[in-house]
C-alpha cells in the first residue's frame, strides 16, 4: 500500500473534486428537458429554477408526474385540505407551479407511496413511451438510491431503465438530483457533474413552491423566522436559490437500486 498523499496521486473522487468543475448547464444546448419525479411540488425543489431557466430559453420542458401526492403528511398550516380533497388540491398546485416554470404537467397515475411496489420494468415503459414522444434531449430524475424517499428511489431506477432501453443513437442525456444529507452525497458520489446556476430565476422557484401552499407553507414559515434557522436551515434555503447540482448517471450502469438486490 502507498500513502495517497506521499505519492500525489488521489482517488478518482479528489481528483474530481481537485480537478473538474462541474460543467455548466446550458438551457441553450438543450431540444427539450423532461423532469421525471414522483410527487407534484418535486419539479421545484429538485429542478424548478432549471425548468424556469430552460422555458425562459424556449426550450420546451415538461414534467412527468408520477402520483398525485394524496398520501401526503401535510395538509396545509393550519390544515385547509383532508385526505379525500388532497390529490384534487395537489393537482390544482403543480398546474399552478408549472404555470409559474413555463412547464408543461402530465401524470402517470402510480399509487402515492406505492411506487416502490410497482413493477420497475413496467414503469420504465410509461417512462420510455413519453421520452420517445417528446425525445428531449436530457431527462432529470431523482439519484436511485440518494432519493431519500422509496418513492423517489424507485422512479429514478425505472427512469434509467427506460433510457437503457433505448437505441444508444437516440438516448437522451440523463441528470440526476442526489437528496439528503450534503456531506453524506459527497462521500459517496464525489462533487456533482453539473451544476445549473438559478440565481436569475430564483424568485420564480420561490414562487413555484409557494404554489405548493399545502406542503410549503410550514417551510416558509420557518425561513421568516431567521432567529430561528440553525446553519443548516440556512445552508439548505441558500443551496436551493442558487444553484441546482446533478449527476451525470450511465443508464447501462446497474443502479444501487439493483446492486442491492
Ligand atoms: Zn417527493
Amino acid at each position: 500500500m502507498t500513502d495517497a498523499s506521499a505519492t500525489g496521486s488521489h482517488t478518482n473522487a479528489e481528483c474530481e473534486a481537485l480537478d473538474t468543475p462541474p460543467e455548466a448547464f446550458t438551457p441553450s444546448a438543450e431540444r427539450g428537458v423532461l423532469a421525471v419525479f414522483p410527487h407534484p411540488d418535486d419539479e421545484s425543489f429538485a429542478a424548478g429554477g432549471t425548468l424556469a431557466r430552460c422555458s425562459e430559453a424556449g426550450v420546451a420542458t415538461t414534467y412527468l408526474c408520477g402520483t398525485y401526492g394524496d398520501m401526503g403528511r401535510r395538509l396545509g398550516r393550519p390544515a385547509f385540505t383532508n385526505r379525500e380533497s388532497l390529490r384534487d388540491v395537489r393537482t390544482a398546485e403543480l398546474k399552478e407551479a408549472c404555470a409559474v416554470l413555463g412547464c408543461n404537467v402530465r401524470f402517470m397515475g402510480l399509487r402515492d407511496k406505492c411506487v416502490e411496489f410497482e413493477d420497475p420494468e413496467e414503469v420504465a415503459r410509461m417512462v420510455r413511451a413519453v421520452i420517445e414522444e417528446l425525445q428531449p434531449s436530457t431527462v432529470i430524475t431523482y439519484y436511485p438510491g440518494h432519493g431519500v424517499h422509496p418513492d423517489h428511489d424507485a422512479l429514478g431506477h425505472s427512469t434509467v431503465l427506460a433510457v437503457r432501453d433505448m437505441p444508444r443513437a437516440s438516448r437522451p442525456r440523463l441528470l440526476a438530483r442526489a437528496v439528503g444529507d450534503r456531506a453524506e452525497v459527497l462521500a459517496a458520489l464525489g462533487p456533482a457533474h453539473v451544476a445549473s446556476d438559478i440565481l436569475a430565476v430564483r424568485d420564480r422557484k420561490l414562487d413555484a413552491l409557494r404554489a405548493h401552499r399545502s406542503q410549503t407553507e410550514v417551510m416558509f414559515a420557518h425561513w421568516e423566522d431567521e432567529a430561528e434557522l440553525d446553519d443548516q436551515a440556512k445552508a439548505f434555503r441558500e443551496e436551493f436559490t442558487k444553484t441546482e447540482s446533478f449527476y451525470l448517471l450511465d443508464p447501462d450502469a446497474k443502479t444501487l437500486i439493483e446492486l442491492a438486490l
